[in-house]
């Protein structure tokens, strides 16, 4: 059997999605800036585009910024904040230590520019404390960025109290909600949020489409230079396909959530219970506030990476991190934030679901596993000394 629980790395496109693209390629092929017929055309399609995907995120249409994904969103979101920080002297920024490396990376590089990063700490349960940010809030703190839900171990933060307090405190907020879009309810009214980010291929769209939301008011300042496209803030043709996949996968994904959640959080439950039957194996996150698809445990006294590819000859494609992190040797930061040590985060398994995923693959996993971790288990020095520690 092959199963794909991965999900949390990209997902397979979705029918409704396909269907919506591929005229897209032959037929309204147009470009979107040109005056004549099949330019307008275009043109139509993108804001009908723009339209569902502001509609579904509580915004307005005029407030959507096509990008090329969930990267770029979140570059261009603190390019944006620390420009206009800067303007004003303010030159500190909050963030926290389980964000995505778009985030963390685009910080480390305003940090050697002069700017004074604020990491927040997410205990245990990987959820971010409000007091904590409220006393990290200064007078110059330009910003605010956390993620909605995180793309390893699922924890969901308090994103609305987050906003409420950012806007009491006059500071930017911006969420990168790469891994909650179509998959947990957004409104960027009602939660307070100034920025956030998304993509497509989180939510089975199409790879290479993202959106940045900035609420009007705030100037956005471009990252990429060129033509006039997307009002002057982000140059380059429309990549059409990829944006009308995107606002259909968008549209179904938001109005079949009650439904499709239910049903995955019901399988990742299942195979949760089922893991956690095995001896030495913790949950990682908290199991209440994490995304309806995401499982990620920590198998004590193996390695991550063996596991992953014994999983893969029995057909099993799962995560033993998040794919940027994974290839290097380093542990994840994420479940070092956790607090766990070394030798256990580099046991680490991530298992993310979607609605393609049935019960019969839960089961394959779950029988298939077991005898996986004890003949890893039976090799192990590792294993062995902790035993003999007993
Ligand atoms: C996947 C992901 C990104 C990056 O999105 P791309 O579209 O692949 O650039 C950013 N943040 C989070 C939380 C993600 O899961």
């Amino acid at each position: 059997m092959n199963v794909y629980a991965d999900n949390a790395a990209t997902t397979r496109v979705s029918e409704a999605a396909l269907e919506a693209m591929l005229p897209c390629f032959v037929e309204n092929y147009g470009n979107p800036s040109s005056p004549h017929h099949i330019g307008q055309k275009a043109a139509q399609i993108l804001l009908a585009a723009r339209q569902t995907m502001a509609e579904h995120l509580g915004a307005e249409a005029s407030e959507i910024l096509f990008t090329s994904g969930g990267s770029e969103a979140d570059n261009q979101a603190i390019i944006t904040a620390a420009v206009i920080g800067a303007r004003k002297g303010k030159k500190h920024i909050i963030s926290t230590k389980i964000e995505h490396h778009a985030v963390l990376h685009a910080l480390n590089k305003l940090e050697k520019e002069g700017y004074e990063i604020t990491l927040l700490d997410v205990y245990e349960d990987g959820i971010v404390r409000l007091s904590d940010l409220e006393a990290a809030i200064r007078p110059d703190t330009a910003l605010v960025t956390i993620m909605y839900a995180n793309n390893e171990i699922g924890t969901i933060q308090p994103i609305k109290e987050i906003g409420a307090l950012c806007r009491e405190k006059g500071v930017i907020f911006h969420t990168d909600a790469v891994q909650a879009a179509g998959h947990l309810p957004i409104n960027v009214k009602e939660q307070n949020i100034d920025m956030l980010s998304l993509s497509a291929h989180k939510f089975h769209g199409p790879k290479g489409a993202g959106v940045f939301f900035c609420r009007k008011g705030i100037p956005i300042t471009s990252i990429i230079e060129g033509g006039a496209q997307e009002r002057g803030k982000r140059a380059g043709t429309e990549n059409l396909p990829a944006i009308v996949g995107m606002a259909a996968a968008f549209k179904a994904a938001c109005e079949q959530m009650p439904d499709a959640a239910a049903r995955v959080q019901a399988m990742r439950d299942k195979l949760i219970d089922g893991i956690l039957q095995l001896p030495e194996v913790i949950l990682n996150g908290d199991r209440e506030k994490r995304l309806p698809g995401n499982v990620n445990v920590s198998v004590k006294g193996i390695e991550g990476e063996s596991l992953l590819l014994m999983l893969d000859q029995a057909g099993i494609c799962a995560s033993s991190g998040s794919a940027c992190t994974s290839g290097s040797l380093d542990p994840s930061h994420v479940l070092l934030a956790i607090g766990l040590t070394h030798e256990v985060a580099h046991g680490s398994l991530r298992l993310s679901l979607s609605e393609y995923n049935n019960d019969a693959e839960i089961d394959y996993i779950l029988s298939t596993l077991p005898p996986i971790v004890e003949r890893l288990r039976s090799m192990s020095p590792v294993w062995k000394k902790m035993k003999e520690g007993k």
